[in-house]
């Protein structure tokens, strides 16, 4: 199934087996998230080396934990009932057991006060602050749950003093870069500056990883204009963004965001709780399909599972089920919905305005895929910002840039070798690999995006044929170019 949504797994180092990426990936996985609060060097060996075995063209993202609090690890999940007391103490090298919660930041109990809330694992455990004492605190559970290790801690409203990269951030972005990973997710983004910081180390080790903000809190949906200039993505991570912000704020906040990220042409994720219930169970609830399809009405790039996949009982249906689920809502998304892309000012170029056009004959003149080739992606990007409604296939000169792609709307990347070809050679190779593919046939109209200066000129051309009307022609058909 083709579907255009891009689909980012969480995958743990604890479930990594080959086998189980490359179910995933057949069932529509397009990126591989790594999530860094739970995992060290080995197990990102094993998930990194074992995803690549599947496919060079999954993209591998790592989170970093940003200016976070978790639990510490439990030995066994500590069960609490409504009205049970426990301690809680900043203590990120003590184990969390039934007598006391231990938390990864040192100075929790000093920023807490009586009568305060703590909200944990994504708010599924309220606990009330009782007593404070010098180094804990006496919490009353709100409610029943288990607590498992290292889940997150919420405090809304308190402003925690934690920078916005810890030291271990540090280790893992250059762990990042060193195994040439494609993506940095950096959590709770507050300002341009906190993207800038990662940017600055990327940028002292030539590193050409893309760096996407997680939006999790007020400051960051405040700042969202100017943390866009910098960032090359963002995702919604709702999970924490639900906890710092009312929740109902949520969906008017995902609408805002997508559109902004569709506007400035850059790739947008929803995550958390896209699939919560599958966790434990075989079929999704009836809101939680509607949920997807909404993030597709709204326009969304790329969607995301977490613990569906991490560690859930039906991580493979997890990803098949929403694989379905987008394919139905992409054919049923109405065109008058579309959100409007500014081909003016600072972004009245040749590259906007001719994949405009492009998107626009795949409506008007029943073109049926649009192929672009591409040295950094940017006009397969620009083209997948119009959602339209056919597939964009970008032939890429570097491996790299199929991975960057796999977070972009209705883009399918393929890596085609240089090989000396001319641009008209380059162009004939990839109508055979994709009518071998069974993407294209000699009957369909095709629209192609390239550019006459070779060595990544930019796109100057739009060229619209049959398919087999440019073969017939044999050598007659040729392209515009400086270089022959
Ligand atoms: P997390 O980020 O899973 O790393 O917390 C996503 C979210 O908060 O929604
Ligand atoms: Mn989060």
């Amino acid at each position: 199934m083709l579907k255009h949504t891009k689909i980012v797994a969480t995958v743990s180092d604890l479930r990594c087996e080959v086998d189980f990426i490359a179910a995933l990936y057949k069932a529509g996985m397009n990126v591989v998230r790594l999530n860094s609060a739970h995992m060290n060097e080995d197990g990102f060996a094993r998930v990194v080396g074992n995803t690549r075995t599947v496919s060079k063209h999954i993209g591998i993202l790592m989170d970093t934990k940003g200016p976070e609090i978790r639990t510490t690890t439990a030995d066994a999940p500590i069960p609490l009932k409504t009205g049970d007391r426990i301690m809680v103490k900043g203590d990120p090298a003590g184990k969390s057991d039934t007598q006391c919660i231990c938390v990864s930041y040192t100075s929790f109990v000093a920023d807490m006060t009586v009568g305060g809330d703590l909200l944990i694992d994504d708010g599924d455990l309220e606990l009330k602050v009782i007593e404070k004492h010098a180094d804990y605190l006496l919490c009353e559970a709100q409610n029943d749950a288990v607590l498992g290790s290292r889940k997150s801690v919420n405090v809304p409203g308190v402003r925690i003093n934690l920078p916005s990269l810890t030291e271990r951030d540090h280790t893992n972005i250059l762990y990042a870069i060193k195994h040439n990973l494609d993506f940095i997710a950096h959590s709770f983004v507050r300002t341009k500056q906190d993207v800038l910081d990662i940017q600055t180390i990327l940028d002292s080790h030539d590193s050409p990883i893309k760096i996407i903000a997680k939006i999790e809190n007020q400051e960051g949906v405040d700042n969202i204009d100017e943390i866009l200039e910098a960032a090359y993505g963002i995702m919604i991570a709702r999970g924490d963004l639900g906890i710092e912000v009312a929740q109902e704020k949520i969906p008017g906040i995902q609408r805002d965001l997508i559109r902004k990220c569709v506007s400035a042409k850059k790739p947008v994720i929803v995550a958390t709780q896209m699939l919560h219930s599958m966790i434990n169970n075989p079929r999704p609830t009836r809101a939680e399909v509607t949920d997807i399809a909404n993030a597709i009405y709204y326009r969304t790039d790329a969607l995301m599972l977490s613990g569906e996949t991490a560690y859930g009982k039906y991580p493979v249906e997890a990803v098949s089920t929403m694989c379905k689920i987008a394919a139905e809502a992409e054919k049923t998304k109405l065109s008058a919905n579309d959100i409007h892309i500014p081909v003016k000012g600072d972004d009245l170029d040749v590259t906007s305005f001719l994949a405009k056009q492009a998107v626009k004959a795949s409506s008007r003149l029943g073109v049926k895929a649009i192929i672009t080739d591409s040295y950094s992606g940017k006009t397969a990007r620009y083209l997948a910002a119009f959602r339209g409604r056919s597939t964009v296939y970008a032939i890429c000169y570097r491996e790299r840039v199929t991975r960057e792609l796999a977070l972009s709307y209705g883009v399918w990347a393929v890596y085609q070798e240089e090989d000396k070809q001319s641009p008209r050679d380059y162009f004939m190779t990839a109508l055979h690999n994709l009518i071998e593919a069974g993407r294209i046939t000699n009957d369909d109209m095709i629209a192609y995006l390239s550019g006459s200066n070779s060595n990544n000129g930019g796109t100057t051309f739009l060229e619209l044929n049959k398919v087999g009307q440019v073969f017939e022609e044999g050598q007659k058909f040729q392209l515009p170019s400086f270089n022959d």
